[in-house]
């Protein structure tokens, strides 16, 4: 049971409960044997994350935790701004940014809690990992495109974080690669009603 202390808004609170709802039913689909608490934290995030999994081996814990604070302006900025992938005739890939919403938080909130039970499978199950130098035979188009956004927001990420080693290490490594891969795929699966557009995430989930 997650008490809630202080004046914490009502959106942001209906949000976290939401998205804990959200990996509490995914995380009980992956591992029926030995589901994970979701906490939920009234403040935000200092990295600004929406989302986190903590493994034994960081910490010492296995559970989820949800950033309440700012949790609905942050999703509410995502969810009008997609940012869209479309493939031209010739092939290339482009990303655009479109104004074109996305119906509700349910995609974003189920997308973000497949994010952080794919982490918790990368450090309990033998999985292999979505990366970009995946054979191009087992590919479908919808990963193709998902790896190849992830890769262009990883070397943003990189650019940037030049002088912040520490972010660089933790936003751009093969665990993330691989669950935002899943995560861009999810809300598209969700969401798209044209195939050749992708809506994609921002980063902000650990
Ligand atoms: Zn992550």
């Amino acid at each position: 049971m997650t008490t809630i202390t202080s004046a914490l808004q009502r959106k942001d609170l209906n949000l976290a409960l939401r998205l804990k709802d959200c990996i509490e039913k995914i995380d009980k689909i992956i591992f029926p044997d030995c589901p994970s608490r979701v906490l939920i934290h009234e403040g935000a995030s200092k990295r600004k994350f929406r989302a986190t999994y903590t493994h034994p081996r960081s910490s010492g814990g296995d559970y989820y935790a949800v950033f309440a604070k700012g949790l609905d302006k942050s999703l509410s900025q995502e969810k009008k701004d997609a940012l869209f992938m479309t493939v031209e005739k010739d092939g290339q890939v482009k990303i655009l940014s479109r104004n074109c919403p996305l119906n509700s938080f349910t995609p974003l909130l189920i997308a973000i809690a497949c994010h952080e039970v794919r982490h918790r499978m990368q450090y309990h199950r033998k999985i292999k990992f979505f990366a970009p130098d995946l054979p191009k035979g087992k590919r479908s188009n919808l990963l193709e495109y998902s790896l190849y956004y992830v890769k262009l927001l990883f070397d943003d990420v990189r650019k940037m974080s030049r002088k912040k080693r520490y972010l660089l290490k933790l936003q751009t490594d093969r665990f993330e690669v691989d669950a935002l891969t899943v995560e861009t795929m999810i809300v598209h699966s969700l969401e798209s009603g044209n195939p050749e557009y992708i809506p994609l995430l921002r980063l902000g989930t650990e």
